[in-house]
């Protein structure tokens, strides 16, 4: 069509639409990549992110595709080889090793700020992107056969397709009037760097307790980066407490599987809700990422499950570069029919997962030491589940 301004337009420049945007630029699409923030440059001195992420297996695939992967690693990402899981209360325990998936590794342990920086700097030496930071989207029109966007500045895009990436709180998918089935945990996840006596082997360990899971990831410089997993009243105390008392009882929540622990960065919390679109496509739109569903951060997976849309979208429209147009609808289903069951099955059995573990009442009880045990006995179910956490299922 003549007169567009891009192929597609991408909202939202989080690890998702930044990994959207470069794979789309690089399979040939023109893409306008808009964000309400400008790229915040990164340092290594600087202090560590506190949004750190378990990378899968899968996503680190995508960034390879995506020729980023020698960057990520210079920036310190640290690989995980062992993922420990076990129950306060009904005992049972789970192991996997890099071996049950015949790789070095399981995943990496990824701190948002430098993954973010590195897609930045690629998505600047990208010629098919132009960037629109910060700029927001004050009006939205999707017609038959192009996208009409008005930007802040007054600045108007044509495209013929929009991926909207712009977070949990999506303000497109607002304004597109497309609903989530959403369910408040009524939980909270405090997120740290501890400090710990003992080595933390490049495992990630998780141990389930009554008021939900409660997570150490092993980084690069020999911490542990916590999810700590609580009802909304208990994650507020733990946060008012000063830091001696803080590690202390994080110490005896986490059984001293470490040793002691040593010492603790400023923390922060997040609330914890599911959210899954209703559709994953309206139109000549698509949903990416958390603006497509939010899931519990038990397994780690939000934004794996992202990038797995990332991977997905870029197969399908693969499908429509002969026609050149990115905003053609069979291409659309497949991704929205793909990605939304997908979705659907993940966040639900976390959930499942989150309830049947963080309660003490007996029944569960009796049912999840034999659970864990038998899972990790038996070998090909182990494994099952190995190719699960690294994202090939
Ligand atoms: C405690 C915790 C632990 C987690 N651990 C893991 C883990 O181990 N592994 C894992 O895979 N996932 C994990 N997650 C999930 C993960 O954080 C999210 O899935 C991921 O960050 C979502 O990335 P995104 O790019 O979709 O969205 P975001 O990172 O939210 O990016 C959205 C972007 O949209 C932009 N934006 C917003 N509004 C506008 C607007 N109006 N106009 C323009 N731009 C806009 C924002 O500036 C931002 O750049 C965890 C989540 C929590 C809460």
């Amino acid at each position: 069509m003549r007169g567009l301004d891009a192929d597609i337009a991408v909202v939202g420049a989080g690890i998702a639409g930044a990994s959207a945007a470069l794979g789309l630029a690089r399979a040939g699409w023109r893409v306008a990549l808009v964000d309400a923030r400008e790229p915040e440059p990164w340092s290594p001195r600087q202090a560590p992110d506190l949004r750190v992420y378990a990378l899968a297996q899968a996503s680190a695939e995508l960034f390879t595709q995506l020729g980023v992967w020698p960057e990520l690693l210079r920036r310190g990402l640290h690989p995980y080889r062992r993922m420990r899981v076990w129950d306060a209360a009904g005992g049972g325990e789970l192991g996997f090793d890099a071996a049950d998936i015949a790789r070095p590794e399981l995943g990496w342990i990824a701190p948002q700020a430098p993954v973010q920086d590195a897609l930045w700097e690629a998505l600047a030496r990208e010629p098919r992107v132009q960037r629109h930071c910060p700029e927001r989207i004050e009006e939205l029109e999707s017609g038959a056969d192009e996208v009409r966007l008005e930007l802040g500045s007054g600045r108007r895009l044509r495209v013929r397709l929009l991926v909207a990436a712009d977070g949990a709180l999506s303000p497109t998918r607002e304004r597109l009037g497309i609903a989530s089935a959403t369910h408040d945990y009524g939980q909270r996840a405090v997120v740290a760097y501890v400090g710990h006596a003992e080595a933390h082997a490049d495992t990630c360990w998780q141990r389930f307790l009554p008021g939900g899971p409660l997570a150490f990831l092993p980084c690069a410089d020999g911490r542990s980066s916590i999810v700590w997993t609580l009802p909304q009243a208990e994650a507020e105390r733990v946060q008012a407490l000063d830091d001696e008392a803080f590690l202390r009882d994080l110490e005896r929540a986490f059984d001293v599987r470490l040793g002691a622990l040593t010492s603790v960065s400023p923390r922060a919390s997040f609330p914890l809700v599911r959210r899954i679109a209703e559709r994953f496509v309206q139109g000549r739109i698509a949903l990416l990422g958390d603006a497509a569903r939010n899931v519990h951060p038990l397994a780690g997976q939000g934004l794996n499950l992202g990038l797995a849309d990332v991977r997905v979208l870029l197969d399908a429209l693969g499908e429509a570069m002969p026609a050149r147009d990115p905003g053609a609808p069979a291409p659309l289903a497949r991704y929205a029919r793909s990605r939304r069951s997908d979705s659907s099955i993940a966040a639900l059995a976390f959930e499942q997962i989150n309830r049947l573990f963080s309660n003490d009442h007996p029944l569960p009880l009796l049912l999840r030491g034999p659970a864990l045990g038998l899972v990790d006995r038996l070998v090909p179910l182990r494994r099952f589940f190995a190719a699960h956490a690294a994202g090939w299922r």
